[in-house]
Protein backbone atom coordinates (compact mmCIF):
# COMPACT_ATOMS: atom_id res chain seq x y z
CA UNK A 1 0.00 0.00 0.00
CA UNK A 2 0.70 3.69 -0.79
CA UNK A 3 2.12 5.88 1.97
CA UNK A 4 0.98 8.57 3.10
CA UNK A 5 -0.67 10.81 5.50
CA UNK A 6 -4.26 11.37 5.85
CA UNK A 7 -5.63 14.72 5.33
CA UNK A 8 -6.51 14.73 9.19
CA UNK A 9 -2.95 14.40 9.98
CA UNK A 10 -1.97 17.12 7.37
CA UNK A 11 -4.62 19.47 8.65
CA UNK A 12 -3.48 19.35 12.04
CA UNK A 13 0.18 19.80 11.21
CA UNK A 14 -0.90 22.87 9.42
CA UNK A 15 -2.89 23.89 11.98
CA UNK A 16 -0.04 23.27 14.92
CA UNK A 17 2.23 25.17 12.58
CA UNK A 18 0.27 27.73 12.26
CA UNK A 19 -0.25 28.41 16.02
CA UNK A 20 3.30 27.60 16.54
CA UNK A 21 4.32 30.54 14.37
CA UNK A 22 1.44 33.07 15.39
CA UNK A 23 2.44 32.49 18.81
CA UNK A 24 6.07 33.20 18.01
CA UNK A 25 5.53 36.30 16.62
CA UNK A 26 2.93 37.25 19.45
CA UNK A 27 5.19 36.59 21.88
CA UNK A 28 8.15 38.67 19.67
CA UNK A 29 6.17 41.27 19.45
CA UNK A 30 4.97 41.62 22.86
CA UNK A 31 8.77 41.43 24.08
CA UNK A 32 9.86 44.26 21.08
CA UNK A 33 7.03 46.24 22.81
CA UNK A 34 7.80 45.88 25.92
CA UNK A 35 11.91 46.70 25.54
CA UNK A 36 10.69 49.98 23.61
CA UNK A 37 8.06 50.69 25.12
CA UNK A 38 8.25 53.49 28.11
CA UNK A 39 5.05 51.70 29.81
CA UNK A 40 7.06 50.33 32.66
CA UNK A 41 8.67 53.68 33.18
CA UNK A 42 5.75 56.06 32.46
CA UNK A 43 5.29 56.43 36.56
CA UNK A 44 8.96 56.99 37.08
CA UNK A 45 8.59 59.56 34.07
CA UNK A 46 5.26 61.16 35.72
CA UNK A 47 7.10 61.46 38.90
CA UNK A 48 10.02 63.39 37.30
CA UNK A 49 7.82 65.37 35.28
CA UNK A 50 5.85 66.31 38.73
CA UNK A 51 9.15 67.38 40.59
CA UNK A 52 10.68 68.86 37.42
CA UNK A 53 7.33 71.43 37.16
CA UNK A 54 7.21 72.02 40.89
CA UNK A 55 10.35 72.87 41.53
CA UNK A 56 11.28 75.21 38.58
CA UNK A 57 8.56 77.45 39.58
CA UNK A 58 9.12 77.50 42.91
CA UNK A 59 12.60 77.72 42.40
CA UNK A 60 12.46 80.81 40.26
CA UNK A 61 10.83 82.48 43.00
CA UNK A 62 13.75 82.23 45.62
CA UNK A 63 16.89 82.61 43.73
CA UNK A 64 19.00 85.05 44.73
CA UNK A 65 17.79 85.14 47.90
CA UNK A 66 18.88 82.97 50.87
CA UNK A 67 18.09 79.78 49.46
CA UNK A 68 19.57 77.26 50.95
CA UNK A 69 17.58 76.16 53.41
CA UNK A 70 14.43 76.62 51.39
CA UNK A 71 16.11 74.62 48.70
CA UNK A 72 17.29 71.59 51.30
CA UNK A 73 12.87 71.74 52.24
CA UNK A 74 12.64 71.64 48.52
CA UNK A 75 15.23 68.75 48.44
CA UNK A 76 13.08 66.54 50.42
CA UNK A 77 9.97 66.69 49.27
CA UNK A 78 11.29 65.55 45.68
CA UNK A 79 13.26 62.83 47.81
CA UNK A 80 9.88 61.60 48.98
CA UNK A 81 9.20 60.72 45.52
CA UNK A 82 12.29 59.10 45.08
CA UNK A 83 13.67 61.62 42.47
CA UNK A 84 17.09 63.10 42.42
CA UNK A 85 17.68 66.59 41.84
CA UNK A 86 20.38 69.08 40.97
CA UNK A 87 20.36 72.41 40.37
CA UNK A 88 23.28 73.64 38.23
CA UNK A 89 24.65 76.76 36.80
CA UNK A 90 25.07 77.84 33.01
CA UNK A 91 28.59 76.20 33.34
CA UNK A 92 27.30 72.99 34.17
CA UNK A 93 28.97 73.70 37.81
CA UNK A 94 26.63 71.76 40.52
CA UNK A 95 25.40 73.94 43.14
CA UNK A 96 23.30 71.73 45.17
CA UNK A 97 22.15 68.25 44.75
CA UNK A 98 20.99 65.21 47.02
CA UNK A 99 23.16 62.40 44.33
CA UNK A 100 25.78 60.66 45.70
CA UNK A 101 28.06 60.24 42.02
CA UNK A 102 30.08 62.01 40.08
CA UNK A 103 28.00 64.51 38.03
CA UNK A 104 30.66 64.80 35.70
CA UNK A 105 29.89 62.06 33.78
CA UNK A 106 26.19 62.87 33.25
CA UNK A 107 26.14 63.51 29.27
CA UNK A 108 25.36 66.55 27.52
CA UNK A 109 24.59 68.74 31.04
CA UNK A 110 26.19 71.65 29.26
CA UNK A 111 23.87 71.61 26.80
CA UNK A 112 20.24 71.65 29.03
CA UNK A 113 18.18 72.16 26.07
CA UNK A 114 18.56 68.35 24.78
CA UNK A 115 15.99 67.93 27.28
CA UNK A 116 13.62 68.62 24.66
CA UNK A 117 14.41 65.73 23.15
CA UNK A 118 12.87 63.49 25.55
CA UNK A 119 9.24 62.67 24.32
CA UNK A 120 7.28 60.16 26.02
CA UNK A 121 9.01 57.14 24.18
CA UNK A 122 12.52 57.61 24.86
CA UNK A 123 14.24 59.39 28.03
CA UNK A 124 17.62 60.38 28.56
CA UNK A 125 19.64 58.17 29.78
CA UNK A 126 23.32 57.94 31.49
CA UNK A 127 25.66 55.46 33.52
CA UNK A 128 26.71 56.39 36.97
CA UNK A 129 30.03 55.44 37.87
CA UNK A 130 28.45 52.33 39.35
CA UNK A 131 27.04 51.53 35.70
CA UNK A 132 23.59 52.01 36.68
CA UNK A 133 20.91 53.86 34.41
CA UNK A 134 19.40 56.93 35.53
CA UNK A 135 16.50 58.69 33.75
CA UNK A 136 17.00 62.30 33.91
CA UNK A 137 15.73 65.52 32.64
CA UNK A 138 17.10 69.18 33.05
CA UNK A 139 14.98 72.87 33.10
CA UNK A 140 15.94 75.87 32.68
CA UNK A 141 14.88 77.55 36.12
CA UNK A 142 16.60 81.24 34.97
CA UNK A 143 19.19 82.41 32.83
CA UNK A 144 21.60 81.25 35.16
CA UNK A 145 20.09 78.22 36.61
CA UNK A 146 18.83 75.04 35.59
CA UNK A 147 17.46 72.01 37.59
CA UNK A 148 18.44 68.75 36.72
CA UNK A 149 15.76 65.86 37.83
CA UNK A 150 17.18 62.17 37.58
CA UNK A 151 16.04 58.84 38.74
CA UNK A 152 17.45 55.13 38.59
CA UNK A 153 15.84 52.93 35.75
CA UNK A 154 14.49 49.89 37.21
CA UNK A 155 16.52 47.05 36.14
CA UNK A 156 13.68 44.80 34.33
CA UNK A 157 15.11 42.10 32.78
CA UNK A 158 13.56 41.04 29.78
CA UNK A 159 14.15 37.72 30.34
CA UNK A 160 12.51 37.20 33.88
CA UNK A 161 9.22 39.37 32.45
CA UNK A 162 9.08 37.05 30.17
CA UNK A 163 9.07 34.35 32.10
CA UNK A 164 6.64 35.82 34.96
CA UNK A 165 4.05 36.94 32.96
CA UNK A 166 4.47 35.67 29.27
CA UNK A 167 5.46 31.89 29.11
CA UNK A 168 2.33 30.64 31.55
CA UNK A 169 -0.51 32.90 29.19
CA UNK A 170 1.22 31.67 25.92
CA UNK A 171 1.88 27.77 27.30
CA UNK A 172 -2.42 27.91 28.40
CA UNK A 173 -3.23 29.89 24.88
CA UNK A 174 -1.34 27.52 22.83
CA UNK A 175 -2.59 24.37 24.44
CA UNK A 176 -6.13 25.74 24.05
CA UNK A 177 -5.33 26.24 20.10
CA UNK A 178 -3.55 22.52 19.99
CA UNK A 179 -7.08 21.23 21.09
CA UNK A 180 -8.95 23.63 19.21
CA UNK A 181 -6.69 23.07 16.36
CA UNK A 182 -7.44 19.34 16.99
CA UNK A 183 -10.97 18.89 16.40
CA UNK A 184 -10.82 21.71 13.87
CA UNK A 185 -8.82 19.53 12.08
CA UNK A 186 -10.73 16.30 12.44
CA UNK A 187 -14.08 18.15 11.85
CA UNK A 188 -12.54 19.35 8.77
CA UNK A 189 -10.94 16.14 7.87
CA UNK A 190 -14.62 14.54 7.78
CA UNK A 191 -16.16 17.19 6.14
CA UNK A 192 -13.73 16.60 3.51
CA UNK A 193 -13.01 12.93 3.65
CA UNK A 194 -16.30 11.71 4.25
CA UNK A 195 -17.82 12.54 0.46
CA UNK A 196 -14.07 11.34 -0.89
CA UNK A 197 -14.58 8.18 0.89
CA UNK A 198 -18.35 7.60 -0.61
CA UNK A 199 -16.68 8.36 -4.52
CA UNK A 200 -13.93 5.77 -3.48
CA UNK A 201 -16.52 2.94 -2.25
CA UNK A 202 -18.52 4.05 -5.47
CA UNK A 203 -14.81 3.63 -8.02
CA UNK A 204 -14.79 0.16 -6.04
CA UNK A 205 -18.01 -0.44 -7.02
CA UNK A 206 -17.67 0.40 -10.94
CA UNK A 207 -14.83 -1.76 -11.16
CA UNK A 208 -17.45 -5.10 -9.70
CA UNK A 209 -19.83 -3.44 -12.24
CA UNK A 210 -22.41 -2.04 -9.82
CA UNK A 211 -23.11 1.70 -11.09
CA UNK A 212 -24.40 3.89 -8.61
CA UNK A 213 -24.77 7.63 -7.96
CA UNK A 214 -22.28 9.71 -5.18
CA UNK A 215 -23.96 11.71 -3.63
CA UNK A 216 -22.89 15.59 -4.36
CA UNK A 217 -21.51 16.93 -0.96
CA UNK A 218 -18.62 18.63 0.76
CA UNK A 219 -16.77 21.25 -0.39
CA UNK A 220 -16.77 22.20 -4.18
CA UNK A 221 -14.10 20.80 -5.74
CA UNK A 222 -15.14 17.28 -3.80
CA UNK A 223 -18.75 18.25 -5.44
CA UNK A 224 -17.11 18.50 -9.03
CA UNK A 225 -15.43 15.44 -8.33
CA UNK A 226 -18.54 13.72 -7.19
CA UNK A 227 -20.33 15.22 -10.43
CA UNK A 228 -17.63 14.05 -13.11
CA UNK A 229 -17.76 10.21 -11.22
CA UNK A 230 -21.30 10.02 -11.58
CA UNK A 231 -21.07 11.14 -15.58
CA UNK A 232 -18.24 8.74 -15.71
CA UNK A 233 -19.88 6.07 -13.86
CA UNK A 234 -22.85 6.79 -16.61
CA UNK A 235 -20.48 6.70 -19.61
CA UNK A 236 -19.23 3.82 -19.07
CA UNK A 237 -22.64 1.78 -18.19
CA UNK A 238 -23.77 2.96 -20.79
CA UNK A 239 -20.78 2.16 -23.07
CA UNK A 240 -20.18 -0.80 -21.92
CA UNK A 241 -24.41 -1.58 -22.36
CA UNK A 242 -23.80 -0.96 -26.04
CA UNK A 243 -20.84 -3.02 -26.53
CA UNK A 244 -22.49 -5.93 -24.81
CA UNK A 245 -25.49 -5.16 -27.38
CA UNK A 246 -23.50 -4.91 -30.20
CA UNK A 247 -21.79 -7.91 -29.95
CA UNK A 248 -25.16 -10.43 -29.08
CA UNK A 249 -26.14 -8.23 -32.40
CA UNK A 250 -23.03 -9.31 -33.82
CA UNK A 251 -23.41 -12.86 -33.27
CA UNK A 252 -27.13 -12.60 -34.55
CA UNK A 253 -26.24 -11.30 -37.61
CA UNK A 254 -23.82 -13.93 -38.06
CA UNK A 255 -25.67 -16.67 -36.64
CA UNK A 256 -29.01 -16.44 -39.26
CA UNK A 257 -26.23 -17.05 -42.31
CA UNK A 258 -24.07 -19.41 -41.33
CA UNK A 259 -26.63 -21.65 -40.10
CA UNK A 260 -28.33 -21.60 -43.94
CA UNK A 261 -25.07 -22.36 -45.30
CA UNK A 262 -24.20 -24.66 -42.69
CA UNK A 263 -27.17 -26.75 -43.52
CA UNK A 264 -27.02 -26.49 -47.26
CA UNK A 265 -23.54 -27.37 -47.54
CA UNK A 266 -24.63 -30.30 -45.23
CA UNK A 267 -27.25 -31.71 -47.38
CA UNK A 268 -25.18 -31.46 -50.65
CA UNK A 269 -22.27 -33.39 -49.03
CA UNK A 270 -24.45 -35.74 -47.26
CA UNK A 271 -26.49 -36.01 -50.85
CA UNK A 272 -29.54 -35.67 -49.45
CA UNK A 273 -29.90 -32.92 -52.19
CA UNK A 274 -28.68 -34.41 -55.25
CA UNK A 275 -30.69 -33.26 -58.64
CA UNK A 276 -29.55 -30.54 -60.29
CA UNK A 277 -32.42 -27.95 -59.46
CA UNK A 278 -32.36 -28.56 -55.88
CA UNK A 279 -28.47 -28.47 -55.87
CA UNK A 280 -28.36 -25.34 -57.90
CA UNK A 281 -31.25 -23.88 -55.23
CA UNK A 282 -28.70 -24.96 -52.45
CA UNK A 283 -25.14 -23.02 -53.85
CA UNK A 284 -27.56 -20.11 -54.56
CA UNK A 285 -28.41 -19.66 -51.09
CA UNK A 286 -24.72 -20.37 -49.86
CA UNK A 287 -23.56 -17.50 -51.90
CA UNK A 288 -25.93 -14.85 -51.33
CA UNK A 289 -25.71 -15.58 -47.59
CA UNK A 290 -21.95 -15.88 -48.46
CA UNK A 291 -22.38 -12.25 -49.98
CA UNK A 292 -24.14 -11.69 -47.13
CA UNK A 293 -21.62 -12.35 -44.48
CA UNK A 294 -18.65 -10.41 -46.39
CA UNK A 295 -21.01 -7.24 -46.58
CA UNK A 296 -21.58 -7.39 -42.99
CA UNK A 297 -17.64 -8.62 -42.13
CA UNK A 298 -16.78 -5.36 -44.11
CA UNK A 299 -19.11 -3.06 -42.58
CA UNK A 300 -17.77 -4.34 -39.25
CA UNK A 301 -14.47 -3.48 -39.85
CA UNK A 302 -15.64 -0.15 -41.86
CA UNK A 303 -17.43 0.86 -38.29
CA UNK A 304 -13.94 -0.44 -36.23
CA UNK A 305 -11.88 1.53 -38.45
CA UNK A 306 -14.04 4.78 -38.14
CA UNK A 307 -14.51 4.17 -34.44
CA UNK A 308 -10.91 3.85 -33.64
CA UNK A 309 -9.55 6.72 -36.25
CA UNK A 310 -7.87 5.01 -38.42
CA UNK A 311 -9.91 4.77 -41.49
CA UNK A 312 -7.88 5.95 -43.86
CA UNK A 313 -9.24 9.32 -45.70
CA UNK A 314 -7.58 10.62 -48.71
CA UNK A 315 -9.44 14.01 -48.70
CA UNK A 316 -8.87 16.08 -51.86
CA UNK A 317 -10.96 18.71 -53.51
CA UNK A 318 -14.51 17.08 -54.50
CA UNK A 319 -17.09 18.31 -56.48
CA UNK A 320 -20.50 17.90 -54.76
CA UNK A 321 -22.99 18.05 -57.47
CA UNK A 322 -20.68 15.55 -59.68
CA UNK A 323 -20.10 13.19 -56.87
CA UNK A 324 -23.91 12.37 -55.75
CA UNK A 325 -24.67 12.25 -60.11
CA UNK A 326 -22.38 9.52 -60.21
CA UNK A 327 -23.52 8.02 -56.79
CA UNK A 328 -27.15 8.23 -58.36
CA UNK A 329 -25.94 6.43 -61.49
CA UNK A 330 -25.00 3.31 -59.67
CA UNK A 331 -28.21 2.86 -59.05
CA UNK A 332 -29.55 2.49 -62.79
CA UNK A 333 -30.60 -1.27 -62.68
CA UNK A 334 -32.29 -1.06 -59.17
CA UNK A 335 -34.22 1.84 -60.02
CA UNK A 336 -35.14 0.50 -63.75
CA UNK A 337 -36.27 -2.40 -61.82
CA UNK A 338 -38.48 -1.08 -59.10
CA UNK A 339 -39.63 1.80 -61.47
CA UNK A 340 -38.23 4.71 -59.59
CA UNK A 341 -37.32 7.79 -60.36
CA UNK A 342 -34.33 9.85 -58.39
CA UNK A 343 -35.04 13.68 -59.07
CA UNK A 344 -31.67 15.10 -58.86
CA UNK A 345 -32.30 19.31 -58.17
CA UNK A 346 -28.71 20.32 -57.73
CA UNK A 347 -26.69 24.09 -57.14
CA UNK A 348 -23.91 25.45 -58.81
CA UNK A 349 -20.53 23.95 -58.14
CA UNK A 350 -19.68 23.27 -54.73
CA UNK A 351 -16.72 22.25 -53.32
CA UNK A 352 -15.71 19.98 -50.39
CA UNK A 353 -12.62 18.91 -48.99
CA UNK A 354 -13.23 15.04 -48.65
CA UNK A 355 -12.75 11.49 -48.97
CA UNK A 356 -14.87 11.15 -52.47
CA UNK A 357 -15.26 7.30 -51.75
CA UNK A 358 -17.13 7.52 -48.01
CA UNK A 359 -18.85 10.41 -49.01
CA UNK A 360 -19.84 8.25 -51.82
CA UNK A 361 -21.29 5.63 -50.05
CA UNK A 362 -22.84 7.65 -47.41
CA UNK A 363 -24.73 8.80 -50.52
CA UNK A 364 -25.58 5.54 -51.93
CA UNK A 365 -26.77 4.58 -48.42
CA UNK A 366 -29.50 6.76 -48.59
CA UNK A 367 -30.58 6.89 -52.02
CA UNK A 368 -30.22 2.66 -51.23
CA UNK A 369 -32.48 2.78 -48.64
CA UNK A 370 -34.77 5.38 -50.29
CA UNK A 371 -35.35 2.86 -53.40
CA UNK A 372 -35.88 -0.10 -50.72
CA UNK A 373 -38.68 1.85 -48.64
CA UNK A 374 -40.17 3.26 -51.89
CA UNK A 375 -42.99 1.78 -53.71
CA UNK A 376 -43.03 1.06 -57.74
CA UNK A 377 -43.75 4.24 -59.78
CA UNK A 378 -42.89 6.54 -56.90
CA UNK A 379 -40.31 9.45 -57.31
CA UNK A 380 -37.07 10.15 -55.04
CA UNK A 381 -36.15 13.88 -54.38
CA UNK A 382 -32.23 14.84 -54.05
CA UNK A 383 -31.53 17.96 -53.75
CA UNK A 384 -28.18 19.73 -53.45
CA UNK A 385 -28.21 23.82 -51.80
CA UNK A 386 -25.68 25.91 -50.19
CA UNK A 387 -26.35 27.61 -47.06
CA UNK A 388 -23.99 29.83 -46.02
CA UNK A 389 -21.06 28.21 -45.31
CA UNK A 390 -22.35 24.41 -45.73
CA UNK A 391 -23.41 22.45 -48.19
CA UNK A 392 -26.97 20.41 -47.61
CA UNK A 393 -27.94 17.19 -49.05
CA UNK A 394 -31.34 16.28 -49.18
CA UNK A 395 -32.67 12.85 -49.85
CA UNK A 396 -36.13 12.65 -49.36
CA UNK A 397 -38.69 9.53 -50.28
CA UNK A 398 -42.66 8.79 -50.50
CA UNK A 399 -42.15 5.76 -48.27
CA UNK A 400 -43.51 4.50 -44.83
CA UNK A 401 -42.06 7.20 -42.79
CA UNK A 402 -40.20 6.25 -39.49
CA UNK A 403 -41.96 7.54 -35.83
CA UNK A 404 -40.51 9.74 -33.83
CA UNK A 405 -38.48 7.29 -31.55
CA UNK A 406 -37.51 5.47 -34.16
CA UNK A 407 -35.87 8.52 -35.56
CA UNK A 408 -34.12 8.97 -32.74
CA UNK A 409 -32.61 5.81 -33.15
CA UNK A 410 -31.92 4.75 -36.79
CA UNK A 411 -28.21 5.91 -36.79
CA UNK A 412 -27.69 3.16 -33.49
CA UNK A 413 -25.77 0.24 -34.94
CA UNK A 414 -27.91 -2.79 -35.84
CA UNK A 415 -31.02 -0.87 -35.22
CA UNK A 416 -33.90 -1.60 -37.47
CA UNK A 417 -37.55 -0.18 -37.73
CA UNK A 418 -39.26 -3.64 -38.61
CA UNK A 419 -36.39 -6.60 -38.93
CA UNK A 420 -39.48 -8.14 -40.88
CA UNK A 421 -39.49 -5.14 -43.53
CA UNK A 422 -36.95 -6.22 -46.18
CA UNK A 423 -37.40 -10.40 -45.74
CA UNK A 424 -33.92 -12.24 -44.81
CA UNK A 425 -32.13 -11.84 -47.77
CA UNK A 426 -32.36 -8.09 -48.15
CA UNK A 427 -28.66 -6.29 -47.15
CA UNK A 428 -29.15 -4.30 -44.54
CA UNK A 429 -28.28 -5.39 -40.65
CA UNK A 430 -28.74 -1.66 -39.64
CA UNK A 431 -25.29 -0.88 -39.93
CA UNK A 432 -25.45 1.33 -43.00
CA UNK A 433 -26.70 4.50 -41.43
CA UNK A 434 -24.11 4.38 -38.09
CA UNK A 435 -21.51 3.99 -40.84
CA UNK A 436 -22.57 6.56 -43.07
CA UNK A 437 -23.44 8.61 -39.51
CA UNK A 438 -19.94 8.01 -38.60
CA UNK A 439 -18.43 9.26 -42.19
CA UNK A 440 -20.08 12.47 -42.08
CA UNK A 441 -18.81 13.45 -38.64
CA UNK A 442 -15.40 12.45 -40.02
CA UNK A 443 -16.28 15.15 -42.80
CA UNK A 444 -17.21 17.50 -39.69
CA UNK A 445 -21.10 17.55 -40.84
CA UNK A 446 -23.70 16.32 -39.63
CA UNK A 447 -26.26 14.03 -40.76
CA UNK A 448 -30.09 13.81 -39.49
CA UNK A 449 -33.41 12.75 -40.59
CA UNK A 450 -36.91 14.28 -40.55
CA UNK A 451 -40.13 11.96 -41.51
CA UNK A 452 -43.93 11.40 -40.97
CA UNK A 453 -45.46 7.85 -40.35
CA UNK A 454 -47.41 7.44 -44.05
CA UNK A 455 -45.45 9.94 -46.16
CA UNK A 456 -42.00 9.42 -46.47
CA UNK A 457 -39.00 10.26 -45.01
CA UNK A 458 -36.26 13.08 -45.30
CA UNK A 459 -32.28 12.56 -44.23
CA UNK A 460 -30.38 15.42 -45.02
CA UNK A 461 -26.59 15.89 -44.29
CA UNK A 462 -24.88 18.96 -43.60
CA UNK A 463 -21.33 19.52 -44.85
CA UNK A 464 -18.77 22.51 -44.40
CA UNK A 465 -18.08 23.83 -48.12
CA UNK A 466 -13.89 23.72 -48.49
CA UNK A 467 -11.64 26.95 -47.87
CA UNK A 468 -8.51 27.33 -46.59
CA UNK A 469 -9.42 26.55 -43.19
CA UNK A 470 -10.80 23.45 -43.21
CA UNK A 471 -8.02 21.97 -45.41
P1 LIG B 1 -30.29 -1.16 -43.11
O1 LIG B 1 -29.06 -1.86 -43.45
O2 LIG B 1 -31.25 -1.99 -42.34
O3 LIG B 1 -30.89 -0.35 -44.18
P2 LIG B 1 -29.69 1.37 -42.05
O4 LIG B 1 -28.76 1.71 -40.96
O5 LIG B 1 -29.39 1.89 -43.38
O6 LIG B 1 -29.78 -0.18 -42.01
O7 LIG B 1 -31.12 1.80 -41.60
C1 LIG B 1 -31.57 1.52 -40.31
C2 LIG B 1 -33.08 1.45 -40.27
O8 LIG B 1 -33.63 2.72 -40.52
C3 LIG B 1 -33.65 0.60 -41.34
O9 LIG B 1 -33.71 -0.73 -40.91
C4 LIG B 1 -35.03 1.16 -41.51
O10 LIG B 1 -35.89 0.62 -40.55
C5 LIG B 1 -34.85 2.60 -41.23
N1 LIG B 1 -34.77 3.38 -42.48
C6 LIG B 1 -33.64 3.80 -43.09
N2 LIG B 1 -33.94 4.53 -44.20
C7 LIG B 1 -35.27 4.58 -44.26
C8 LIG B 1 -36.21 5.20 -45.16
N3 LIG B 1 -35.78 5.90 -46.23
N4 LIG B 1 -37.53 5.03 -44.92
C9 LIG B 1 -37.95 4.34 -43.86
N5 LIG B 1 -37.13 3.72 -42.96
C10 LIG B 1 -35.81 3.85 -43.17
Amino acid sequence: MMHSSSINTRLWLTYTMIIFLVLTFASAGIIFAFQRSPLLYRQIFLRMDLVSNLLTDRLSFVINADWDPTIQLFFKEAELLDVQVAILDSSGTLLFHTMDYSVDQIPQINDPFTTAERSADRALVFNDAEKEDWFYQISQINDAYYLLVAARRPDVAIQSLFQDELVKPLLRTGLFALIGAFVLSWLMAEWITRPLRKISESAKNIAVGKYEKVPIEGPMEVQQLALAMNDMSQKVEKSLQSQRDFVANVSHEFKTPLTSIQGFSQAIYDGTVHNKKDIQHASDVILNETNRLNVLVNDLLTLAKLDAGTMSMTKESVELNRLMQSSIERFYYELEKADIKINPVFSDEIYLYADAVRLGQVFSNLIDNAIKYSIPGSEIQVTISRQGRQAMVTVSDTGPGISEEECARIFERFYQVDKSRQGGTGRGVGLGLAISKQDVEAHGGEISVSSKVGEGSTFMVKLPIEDATNK
